[in-house]
Parts: structure tokens; C-alpha cells; sequence
């Protein structure tokens, strides 16, 4: 059979492109870029030695408008700086940080929501209303940087029990989820509620609580308040 036709499958979802030694105010950090096939880019910001198992980790995806412009709408920057400090002071572990907007469905699209938000219209509903999924992230790209890296299984730092699942769908073990709490100020507050009642998110208070397997309550929980994902809110 001619394979002269066929578009050859690329070999790896990632190509390891460049890194360095990334001076932080969390301490150094070793700083890896990985372009994904269709060109994008995409980082892992590691600590010591992420090879073998349970390595903590992060998956976070991009947010321009909280991590750049100070945006009070979600707490994806206070979790950065959160996931990033205790990676640098446990000496091991990665951020995996996918350059995926407003959960995957871009820049623009984001802020359209967020107009559609000041109608009154909650994260859900604004991205429905925009005919976009609640979430069109895809950890495919994040599975495979977790492989590059050497990672065989990760403690995985995060409120939201969907990403676990899709990473495990990913091929990537998830050997235990680990609560991933930040004070949340500003707007942020408010989209609280709708991000456990319509998406599941686990608050400390209990209300939808839903215990996964690998549950773990470290000192995080104690010190918490809750978590607000940088959707399009
Ligand atoms: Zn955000």
C-alpha cells in the first residue's frame, strides 16, 4: 500500500524544545518547553528530580487576564503562585502550564462570556449561550509532557475531580489528589457557588462534597478558603 498519500502521525504529541534554569521569586526552576503539533507552545516549570512516582503536580492552563492583568474574576494566579511555591520548597514536583484560555475556549470567546456575565448570566450559561462547551480543555498535550519529564505517577494538586479523570484518561496515574486551596478575593467569590453546584468543584464546606478514591487532606484544607477556576467568569 502506497503511504505516499498519507499524512505521517507524528511521532510524539510533544517535542521537548528548549529549557533552562529559570530564576523565580519561588527559587530556581527548571523552565521546559514543549511544542505541541500544532505549533503551540506549551511549559513545565520543575522542581528537582520529576522522574518516578508520586510527583506533585499541576496541570493549570493559562489565564491572561488573571495572571498578567490582575483580573479579580478567578484565582488562577494566586494557584499558580501557590502550586509553584510549593513545588520550589518541596525540592520535586511540576507545573504543567497549558496554553489553553478561558479553559480552552480562547481570548476572545473569554471576554465575550464575561460581557454576556455582566448581563447577569453565570459562567455556564454564558458559555452556552456563546455555543461553547463549560470545558474544551484538553489534557492530551499534558499527558504527554508528564511522559517526557519521566513523571510515572503524580500527586495531583487540584479541587476539581473532572481534571483528575481526564488525565487518568489520558494514560497518566493519578496516585492521589491534593487539595489545592487559595484565598479567594474579589469577584471571585461569587463564581464559587456556580463552579461547585454546576461543575462539581469540591469546597471545604462540604456542601458538594464528593469524595474521590485518592483524597487527601493535607494542611492546605486547614489554612483554605476555596477555589474559583479561571473559566470564563
Ligand atoms: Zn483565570
Amino acid at each position: 500500500m502506497s503511504s505516499t498519500q498519507r499524512t505521517p502521525m507524528p511521532a510524539r504529541l510533544v517535542e521537548r524544545f528548549a529549557e533552562t534554569t529559570l530564576p523565580t521569586v519561588h527559587g530556581a526552576l527548571r523552565c521546559v518547553v514543549f511544542r505541541d503539533a500544532a505549533g503551540v507552545e506549551h511549559l513545565a516549570l520543575v522542581a528537582g528530580d520529576p522522574t518516578g512516582d508520586d510527583v506533585m503536580v499541576r496541570v493549570h492552563s493559562e489565564c491572561l487576564t488573571g495572571e498578567v492583568l490582575g483580573s479579580t474574576k478567578c484565582d488562577c494566579k494566586a494557584q499558580l503562585d501557590r502550586a509553584l511555591d510549593l513545588i520550589a520548597r518541596r525540592g520535586r514536583g511540576a507545573v504543567v502550564y497549558l496554553r489553553q484560555e478561558g479553559r480552552g475556549i480562547g481570548l476572545g470567546n473569554k471576554i465575550r462570556a464575561y460581557a454576556l456575565q455582566e448581563q447577569g448570566h453565570d459562567t455556564v450559561d454564558a458559555n452556552r449561550l456563546l455555543g461553547l462547551p463549560d470545558d474544551a480543555r484538553d489534557y492530551a498535550v499534558a499527558a504527554a509532557i508528564l511522559r517526557e519529564l519521566g513523571v510515572r505517577s503524580v500527586a495531583l494538586l487540584t479541587n476539581n475531580p473532572h481534571k483528575a479523570e481526564a488525565l487518568e484518561a489520558q494514560g497518566v496515574r493519578v496516585a492521589r489528589r491534593v487539595p489545592h486551596i487559595v484565598e479567594v478575593r474579589g469577584l471571585a467569590r461569587r463564581y464559587l457557588e456556580v463552579k461547585a453546584r454546576r461543575m462539581g468543584h469540591l469546597l471545604e464546606d462540604g456542601t458538594t462534597f464528593r469524595p474521590a478514591r485518592h483524597d487527601e487532606h493535607d494542611e492546605a484544607h486547614r489554612e483554605a478558603h476555596r477555589e474559583a477556576h479561571c473559566a470564563a467568569k
